[in-house]
């Protein structure tokens, strides 16, 4: 079991700024930037490569809630969404998570 599955289940605390039936938005517990949320899927799916076709309605749903915070957290001047795929990546909790991350000018390409 991950951390992530932990919070979804609210065994232990998190800065939950959204929550419906199926993902939830937390803030990050060491922000890269004034915003950085993290939006996960209730379902338990480790990372991009393990998505199935049958995925695509939630990763699609999960895309409005990011259009939508980013509209409440204030980020109309913009924004970046990450999610890390695997060790080469970075990818620590192996829950797919998209960072949604704002309110400061972000460099191209990411290190
Ligand atoms: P990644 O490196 O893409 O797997 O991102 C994992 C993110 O989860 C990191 O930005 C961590 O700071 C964040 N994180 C880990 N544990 C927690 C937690 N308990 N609450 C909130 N964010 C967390």
């Amino acid at each position: 079991m991950t951390i992530f599955k932990k919070i979804i289940d609210h065994e232990i605390p998190a800065d939950i700024v959204y929550e419906d039936d199926v993902c939830l938005a937390f803030r990050d517990i060491a922000p890269q930037a004034p915003v950085h949320i993290l939006v996960i899927p209730r379902k338990e799916i480790s990372a991009v490569d393990a998505l199935s076709e049958e995925d695509a309605p939630l990763v699609g749903h999960i895309f409005m809630v990011i259009q939508k915070l980013a509209v409440s957290e204030g980020l109309e001047n913009g924004f970046r969404v990450i999610t890390n795929n695997g060790m080469m990546a970075g990818q620590t909790v192996p829950h797919l998570h998209f960072h949604l991350m704002g309110g400061r000018p972000f460099g191209w390409p990411p290190g």
